[in-house]
């Protein structure tokens, strides 16, 4: 027995007992492609394949692959959590409060904030769980030449 090198999707199933069925190989290309997919997006694109499949499945199947490490998810607007596969790099979302935009910036420049939640209560911070709130370049923009 050789130990994976890699932690390819595929083996860390394996290595929690999981076993590689197509339904979980679709839902995860369905939220590779989607890059902030919600439950319900993930479905109708799985769907394009696999008719039969339904939101029930496709819960249970994100939570697994959350589970064993190869998606995390992500709260962007009020409603459902979107999904993220773990190759993508941390990032935080702003989004826009009056047009609804999301930007995503590379979780570096948190950095020192990170630090300082860690230096200060020993906390560590998973801030690309949560998004940042207020109002894009854009909206500032117009609001100037109301
Ligand atoms: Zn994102
Ligand atoms: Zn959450
Ligand atoms: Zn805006």
């Amino acid at each position: 027995m050789t130990e994976p090198t890699t932690d390819s999707w595929d083996a860390l199933l394996r290595q929690r007992g999981y076993r590689i069925t197509p339904q979980r190989q679709l839902v995860l290309a369905a939220v590779n492609e989607l890059q902030h997919g919600t439950p319900e997006e993930i479905l109708t694109v799985v769907q394009r394949t696999a008719a039969a499949v339904n939101l029930s499945t496709v819960y249970r199947t994100l939570e697994v692959l959350q589970e064993v490490g190869v998606i995390t998810h992500a709260h962007i607007g009020h409603g459902a959590p979107v999904f993220h596969a773990l190759e993508e790099a941390t990032h935080i979302h702003l989004v826009c409060e009056e047009c609804g935009k999301v930007t995503s910036i590379d979780a570096a420049v948190a950095r020192p904030f990170i630090e300082a939640m860690r230096d200060l209560v020993g906390f560590e911070t998973d801030v690309g769980h949560v998004s940042i709130h207020g109002r894009c370049s854009d909206c500032q923009t117009a609001a100037t030449h109301e």
